[in-house]
């Protein structure tokens, strides 16, 4: 709809028109008068009380509320000498829209012309570093805070401060403020609950944050304390309190919100329980881009592929954003796990019609679809296609293809990849001791494990665990003996072992890495840590409820294999998660259909 103006608007007038329509978002109209500003000869005045000057400031907020940052810089580089009110207005709209190292930049440019930090670009630049994680920046602005005695005691600079130092991971930092800044709000203890929360090991340290938020004395919660929290229950598959705390998002009115109901999504899909978490998605009033990538994450972590492509229809109808890199890389592990090649080709195709550039995790996803389907050569092709250096995590995938296909040349070429980029990691190591390996090259793979011994480099300890009714969680180790009730527990797991042997089960004893004899190797791989964890499920969970065992590495084939029996043997269901996806197994089938 056209703008109709007064024949001869006051300043004041139409300081309150753009005013409005910066407030509603109202772009066409707002470019309107912006046009009539130029056209009629309103040139910006130099004095910032001018009602023009104002004015000016007011386009740049326009600009930015429209998501046009740049056009924000174009009206900013119209005023003759901008006043601090405009060089936040540019700030901010820089930092709220994506480009936090020209909001920087822009806040190096203000302090270099004489303006001091105040309390909106301060927190703008807070944000800023925030985003672009600059840990040593951050401390710098930490300190030019208190040089200009800005009161970063102020409760919402110190907010930004902390949320800042929460992200950029100086966690140590965010802590000191937290305890001591004399007011916090909601938004200070969220922060600090995220900045743990973010942490594998500090799960423990945000829960803990975040009961002291729900106690007298604290702030209470909002969408972003509950959404994180859920996060966390979800990262450490704590469904028991992640229950406890989906009921009090309902008690709470947050379960509205778009971010928590992604996150509860995440969390139930985590848990194994991915019926629950797609009706968390059917019952949200209001979904953005996240619930959109969270449930197609689910549909890719249970291997529901139809369920995800028609998924993936509806949001293009549906959902007013744009798919992103992580909508993308949804739909490349739903492939990879289906074995689907020609549709995998597809949605790695579609991506540049959204403009989006693969990253290293899109190439690794599409070279673990061409490789464990056999075609090496196209990974290669995709490797070599790619614009920066292949990652550890694309080789690996083309390892697994090669190990897959028993194709050790390929295999070796991958190895020597592996070697060149340097290892640090124990996850590095392992990959080339692998890669040796299946080129045949034992020589070379017991050096390497050597290498890795000499250096310290230790192999990540293969862990499961099992939350009981009471909410605590069992954690073992392969062979394990510490729980207390593990004489039951190697009991029923010898009981049961002897029912699935009649039913025709054999133990593969060629999983086991070690030069052991037969009977030692039957034993060992007989009792690897989901099979500890599933005797005691067998033990504490209730029929018909499934037993649900979580597991921070593959599952050894053997285990799998013995799990079919188990189930049939038993009439249990298991719920197996491990690094890479679920696997629902009852009565002797498997959900992954043995492709994992
Ligand atoms: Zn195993
Ligand atoms: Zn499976």
């Amino acid at each position: 709809m056209a703008l109709h103006l007064h024949p001869s608007p006051t300043p004041y007038a139409l300081c309150n028109l753009l005013l409005s329509l910066s407030a509603a978002g109202d772009l066409p109209r707002g470019q309107q008068l912006h046009a009539h500003l130029l056209k009629s000869g309103h040139t910006p005045s130099s004095s910032p009380s001018s009602p023009l000057f104002i004015l000016s400031t007011h386009l740049i907020t326009l600009y930015s509320r429209c998501s046009l940052p740049l056009f924000s810089l174009r009206a900013f580089l119209d005023l003759p000498s901008p006043s601090s009110s405009s060089w936040s207005a540019l700030i901010s709209s820089l930092s709220r829209n994506s480009l936090p190292s020209l909001a920087l930049l822009t806040f190096r440019r203000m302090l270099a012309a004489g303006l001091p930090p105040c309390d909106r670009t301060l927190p703008s630049a807070a944000k800023s570093l925030a985003t672009i994680s600059d840990p040593s920046a951050s401390a710098a602005l930490h300190s030019l805070a208190l040089k200009f005695s800005l009161s970063p005691y102020n409760v919402f600079a110190a907010s930004s401060l902390l949320d800042m130092y929460a992200k950029c991971g100086r966690l140590a930092d965010a802590r000191q403020l937290f305890d001591e800044i004399p007011e916090r709000n909601v938004v200070s203890w969220s922060a600090l609950i995220y900045g743990y929360a973010q942490f594998a090991g500090l799960e423990h340290e945000a829960l803990h944050l975040f009961r002291a938020a729900l106690q007298p004395g604290g702030c209470g919660v909002n969408d972003f304390t509950l959404s994180c929290i859920v996060r966390v229950c979800a990262a450490a598959t704590l469904l028991e309190l992640g229950s406890q705390v989906h009921s009090l998002c309902f008690k709470t009115a947050y379960d509205v919100s778009p971010f928590v109901g992604s996150s509860l999504v995440s969390l139930y899909s985590k848990c194994g329980l991915v019926d629950n978490a797609y009706q968390v998605f059917h019952e949200m009033p209001e979904r953005n881009l996240g619930s959109w990538n969270a449930v197609l994450m689910a549909s890719a972590q249970h291997g529901h592929s139809s369920l995800a492509f028609n998924r993936f229809q509806e949001m293009q109808r549906l959902c007013p954003h744009s798919p992103n890199f992580i909508t993308f890389l949804c739909l490349l592990t739903v492939c990879s796990h289906a074995g689907l090649v020609s549709e995998g080709r597809q949605y790695f195709a579609l991506m540049s019609n959204y403009g989006i550039e693969p990253n290293s995790e899109h190439y690794a996803a599409m070279v673990d679809i061409l490789g464990r389907a056999g075609k090496l050569k196209e990974a290669i092709a995709t490797i070599e296609s790619m614009p920066v250096t292949p990652t550890e995590s694309v080789w690996g995938a083309l390892l697994t293809g090669c190990r897959l296909h028993g194709d050790m040349e390929t295999a070796a070429y991958a190895a020597d990849k592996v070697f060149d980029l340097g290892c640090e990691g124990s996850g590095a190591h392992m990959l080339l001791v692998n890669a040796y390996a299946t080129a045949g090259r034992y020589a070379e793979a017991a050096e390497a494990r050597k290498a890795m011994r000499d250096r310290g480099v230790r192999k990540e300890t293969g862990l499961s665990w099992l939350e009981l009714d009471q909410g605590k969680v069992h954690t073992f180790v392969s062979g394990d003996r510490s729980h207390s009730r593990m004489e039951e527990i190697y009991g029923v797991l010898e009981e049961v072992g002897k029912k699935m042997e009649a039913m025709g089960y054999v133990a593969d004893t060629s999983w086991v890495g070690r030069d052991v004899d037969g009977e030692e190797k039957r034993r060992s791989v007989g009792y690897h840590s989901e099979r500890l964890a599933i005797g005691l499920g067998l033990l504490a969970v209730a029929p018909p409820r499934p037993i649900r065992v979580m597991k921070n590495l593959r599952v050894c084939g053997d285990c799998h294999n013995a799990i079919k029996y188990l189930t049939k043997c038993t009439g249990r269901t298991v719920i197996l998660r491990d690094n890479r996806r679920f696997h629902r197994f009852e009565d002797g089938i498997c959900s992954c259909g043995d492709y994992w």
